[in-house]
């Protein structure tokens, strides 16, 4: 699985900028792969909700036209409720040992220590606030991560 992603998306290097522009122009598109963490949590904020299920069975999150139910002018509606992967967006942590396994990592990369583990980035070159705004708080994003149950990767 971590590997459909990796062939597609690029590795996040040391003091990368990134600020939202708030503009939903590719995290509300992407029909995000959802946990039953997820699910529960968006029901929270909607009751009534159900995923997609895709063909193999994966539960995905996708509206009309392919973009995300929840967003209302152009904004999350379920900010405080969103799924795991929309709050990691445009990045998504990979444990350093399985990249390696089918990857060489660049210099420059990225690297946050977590215990006995070692994490990279993969993002999302499409969206618009990468380049821009602060140093990105990977450990943080990291902190998002972990206390997942049970992370899905696929966006
Ligand atoms: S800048 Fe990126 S993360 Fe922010 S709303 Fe636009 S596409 Fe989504």
């Amino acid at each position: 699985m971590v590997e459909n992603i990796a062939s597609r998306l690029p590795i996040a290097w040391r003091n990368m900028l990134f600020r939202c522009r708030l503009c939903g122009e590719k995290c509300c598109g992407l029909t995000p792969e959802l946990s039953e963490e997820d699910v529960k949590k968006i029901r929270r904020a909607k009751p009534s909700f159900n995923p997609h299920y895709t063909p193999e069975g994966r539960m995905i999150l996708v509206g009309e036209k392919g973009l995300c139910p929840f967003l209302r002018d152009g904004l999350c509606s379920i900010h405080d409720y969103k799924p795991l992967l929309c709050r990691l967006y445009p990045f998504y942590p990979v444990e350093k040992k399985v990249l390696e396994h089918f990857l060489s990592l660049p210099e420059d990369v990225e690297v946050v220590k977590h215990g006995s583990k070692e994490y990279v980035f993969l993002f999302d070159e499409q969206c618009p606030g990468v380049g821009e705004g602060d140093p990105v708080d990977f450990r943080k994003l990291l902190e998002v991560f972990l206390v997942s149950e049970s992370p899905p990767c696929s966006f």
